[in-house]
């Protein structure tokens, strides 16, 4: 039985995790930093205690000073939220042989599925298709330029340890390859520690399509159908939704069984989720596995009414789950905006800052995950996304309605926040139709008027 988990992370998931256990009737210990005292998962928590200054790597990334805490808590379990420690197969070994449940997968999975070479290698044994790429990290440039030739250009260099977007560079031919190849290596060496790179195909213009997945203990794993996520920029998501306007029913079955052969090749536990990238053809292809927790989370939630993080918590406390594939269905149609504190109209430039004012909106539909409020602190040292609004309904009409309404209604001064900018993306024509693909972004800026992200945003919708 779980009675008592620490939340090693912050911010809004931080605030959802210790929401899902008040309803388990399980007692939360947060752990923060000093410029995290007045967050809302800090005051909201029945314990907290300080873990450190402000910079990641001396409190949320520091896996000794959070395991002292759930010593002096006298916890059962640690739910590590997204980023930080979530996909760190040391931190999660450490939980394992201190007794004390790490909320994810075992951490021989996170380590097999972290590395991206090898999670490609493995899920391509098992049948599931891949995108043409070098087998494993390669050696040196000359070998690599060597492979990046027999794929054929354009090809994406990847850093094996990558994330969020980082270490990746796009090569067109074999004289840019060997300098980009040198630069992910300096890129992938710093932010992750390791510089090893592998080499893939770069598609033009495909969707994200991810697919999210459940697991028990006891060998019953579902998948809870699709998100695209195909609005991106710089590799990193920025709308997100479920269903997928693109998919059909055979597309959607298909990919979902390959979902499911990729979790199993990994012998998978708890919550995961396969991406894919999808030409226009049709034809998917694995990319990646992420063995935590996704932002985007929500939407499956509101799609499904399944509450990912409760279930999370029952899989780790060792309960089957209470429903089998056929009792899943994407009845509603949602989606989520990332609000960050970023300026657009100067190439998107973080925006801490106290916020001033602040209302959020709400009514019919509206789901708000937000840690902050007026009076707020949005720290530097952080990510910017300060609230995902997610809105949801029958059709996907109604729900892309309700978010322009529901970001209409937003008010958070004192800071800029990427806002009028989303309002733009959700009245375009061309995102309403569902023909978003991970360029719709780059494609958008370059076709909108220069002065759209200084001014008010013309509401002429039909
Ligand atoms: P990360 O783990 O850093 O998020 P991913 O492998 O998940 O990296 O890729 C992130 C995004 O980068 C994808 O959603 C897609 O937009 C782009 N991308 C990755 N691989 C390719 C590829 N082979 N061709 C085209 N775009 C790609």
């Amino acid at each position: 039985m779980i009675k008592k988990i620490l939340i090693a992370n912050r911010g809004e998931i931080a605030l959802r995790i210790v929401r899902a256990c008040r309803e388990l009737g399980i007692h939360t210990l947060a752990v923060y930093s000093e410029a995290d005292e007045q967050s809302l998962h800090v005051q909201l928590a029945d314990e907290a205690i300080c873990i450190g200054p402000a910079s990641g790597s001396e409190s949320y990334l520091r896996a000794d000073r959070i395991l002292s805490a759930a010593e002096i808590g006298d916890i059962d379990a640690i739910h590590p939220g997204y980023g930080f420690l979530s996909e760190n197969a040391e931190f999660a070994e450490q939980c394992e042989s201190c007794n004390i449940e790490f909320i994810g997968p075992r951490s021989e999975t996170i380590k097999k599925m972290g590395d991206k070479a090898m999670a490609r290698e493995t899920v391509a044994k098992a049948g599931v298709p891949i995108i043409p790429g070098s087998d494993g990290p390669l050696a040196n440039e000359i070998v690599a330029t060597k492979v990046a030739q027999k794929i054929g250009f354009p090809v994406i260099i990847k850093a094996v340890s990558g994330g969020g977007g980082r270490g990746m560079r796009i090569a067109h031919n074999a004289v840019s390859f060997a300098k980009e190849f040198l630069s992910a290596r300096m890129e992938a060496e710093k932010a992750f520690g390791d510089g090893s790179l592998y080499v893939e195909k770069y598609l033009e213009s495909p969707r994200h399509i991810e697919f999210q997945i459940l697991a028990d203990k006891h060998g019953n794993m579902v998948h809870l159908g699709e998100r695209d996520c195909s609005v991106q920029r710089r590799h990193q998501k920025v709308i997100e939704e479920a269903p997928s306007p693109f998919l059909d029913k055979s597309l959607r079955t298909r990919m979902g069984k390959a979902a499911l052969k990729a979790a199993q090749a990994a012998n998978y536990v708890n919550a995961g989720t396969i991406e894919f990238l999808v030409d226009a053809k049709g034809n998917f292809y694995f990319i990646e596995m992420n063995t935590r927790i996704q932002v985007e989370h929500a939407v499956t939630e509101e799609a499904t009414g399944i509450d990912l993080i409760k279930e999370q918590i029952q899989i780790s406390s060792g309960k089957r789950l209470s429903f089998s594939q056929k009792d899943i269905s994407l009845d509603k149609h949602a989606i989520e905006c990332r609000i960050c504190a970023e300026n657009p109209s100067k190439g998107f430039i973080p925006s801490p800052g106290t916020i001033d004012l602040y209302y959020a909106p709400g009514g019919h539909g509206v789901r708000v995950d937000s840690h902050v409020y007026g009076g707020y602190m949005v720290s530097p040292h952080y990510d910017s996304m300060i609230c995902k609004l997610i809105s949801y309904g029958r059709t996907r009409k109604i729900a892309l309605d309700r978010m322009y309404r529901a970001l209409s209604e937003y008010i958070i001064r004192g800071i800029d926040t990427n806002i009028d900018f989303l309002k733009a993306v959700i009245l375009d024509p061309a995102f309403r139709q569902g023909e978003a693909t991970t360029s719709y972004i780059e494609e958008f800026l370059a076709r909108a008027p220069k002065d759209l992200l200084d001014k008010p945003v013309k509401e002429s919708r039909k």
